[in-house]
């Protein structure tokens, strides 16, 4: 497995559309425990498959930090969103930055695990907000892009900074490590 680290925004990975996983075999299993890793690592409850630069559709999380938490969902579906909340986010991807975000309290979600066995879920709360978030990175969509007037004025100086770093890390073609802010 080629070693694996967090991609930060604006890095264009983030902004694609995950294609599905077709097969579920070893290295899948690895590239799993790899980003529970660097979730970990970075103290984040989600990590999407986007997040360590590829664009397929899966994401690990624990909403508990209890190890019975360790969720893998590859191919998942979101249904049924029920209520719903606004509650500040965070990203590992973009550090610093903290926008509210409306989300269901309570919905299902379908998807396989790493060895390919299906299985559904009815999550609320937490669990439920962890899932919405890191289904949306699937898509290609982050957080700063449900950000108001204000809450973008909040988070300009951070944005910025990422935009700066990114721009300086294209021209040195220097990879990752320059980063030691946590998200
Ligand atoms: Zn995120």
């Amino acid at each position: 497995m080629p070693s694996l680290s967090l991609v930060y925004y604006p890095h264009p990975v983030l902004r694609k559309r995950c294609r599905p996983i077709e097969r579920f075999d070893a290295s899948l299993a690895a590239l799993a425990a790899r980003m529970f890793d660097i979730m970990r690592e970075e103290r984040g409850i989600g990590l999407a498959a986007p997040q360590v630069g590829l664009s397929v559709q899966m994401f690990v999380c624990n909403a508990t930090g209890e190890p019975e938490g360790d969720m893998i969902c590859v191919n998942p579906v979101l249904l049924d969103p029920e209520g719903v909340a606004e509650g500040d986010e965070g990203c590992l991807s973009i550090p610093d930055v903290s926008v509210p975000m409306r989300r269901a309290t309570r919905i299902t979600l379908k998807a396989f695990d790493a060895t390919g066995r299906s299985f559904q879920l009815t999550g609320e709360a937490l669990l439920a907000r962890v899932w919405q978030h890191e289904y949306d990175h699937l898509l290609g969509r982050l957080i700063v892009d449900s950000m108001n007037d204000a809450v973008r004025i909040e988070n300009r100086r951070a944005i910025k900074q990422l935009e700066d770093d990114f721009a300086k890390q294209g021209k040195s073609s220097s990879v990752s490590g320059a980063h030691g802010r946590r998200g």
